[in-house]
């Protein structure tokens, strides 16, 4: 999830470049468009300083932004008041599964959090790995010898058979793995089209084990 929405700056007078927009709520760490309350801009050293008071639009709580401002640049990343912190991931169903899956989930969730996408990439690969292989084990009932022995690319060919998982885990398997090397030899692909399919294969897990273990069922 981006931190920062880029806007035009002529919401702030006559400015006409972008600015980065704070994007998530210090509070609630929703995903908004923010509502501007008060805003204004000063000049400083040749440079423009906008700053705004702000309002969330999911919790309504209000918060604080300021942003430098410099023609043609949208490298300037503002800062917000209340600070946006971490809050960690948390998934009962996929805990179900792997417990040491959300904890290098996690910590990949914090480097992408700190802004080191390498080393999330190669940790979004390492928590794949770990889900992939406690689901063969504490789901489909392998044996967890067997399972260990496997790399990953034979462990999602074995253990998700089905089309839908085995395509989506391989993309986040061959991304991460080419952050690992020296070389990438897929540097077009970026770390959003990585994350990207990471969430789609989370969300297949989710599914096929609430599908697996209903709440209620039938009674013959
Ligand atoms: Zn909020």
């Amino acid at each position: 999830m981006s931190k920062y929405l880029i806007k035009g700056a002529s919401i702030f007078g006559s400015y006409s470049h972008n600015f980065k927009k704070p994007s998530i709520c210090p509070y609630c760490h929703i995903s908004i468009d923010v509502q501007k309350k008060k805003k204004n801009e000063h000049s400083f050293n040749g440079h423009q300083l906008f700053i705004a008071t702000c309002k969330c639009t999911a919790c309504r709580k209000n918060f604080f932004f300021a942003c430098e401002y410099d023609s043609g640049k949208t490298d300037y990343d503002p800062i917000i008041y209340p600070a946006v912190e971490f809050v960690p991931y948390s998934n009962d169903t996929l805990k179900a599964i792997s417990p040491r899956f959300i904890d290098i989930y996690n910590q990949a969730l914090q480097s992408e959090f700190h802004n080191n996408l390498e080393l999330a990439a190669i940790g979004y690969r390492s928590a794949l790995e770990i889900l992939v292989k406690d689901y063969a084990i504490n789901e489909l009932k392998k044996d967890p010898e067997e399972v260990r022995s496997k790399k990953l690319y034979d462990a999602i060919e074995i253990y998700l058979n089905q089309d839908g998982l085995f395509k989506t885990a391989d993309v986040v398997r061959i991304l991460g793995n080419d952050h690992t090397h020296y070389d990438r030899k897929y540097p077009q692909y970026d770390f959003g089209l990585l994350k990207c399919y990471m969430d789609i294969f989370l969300k297949n897990i989710e599914a096929l084990y609430l599908i697996n273990h209903p709440p209620v069922s039938r009674t013959l």
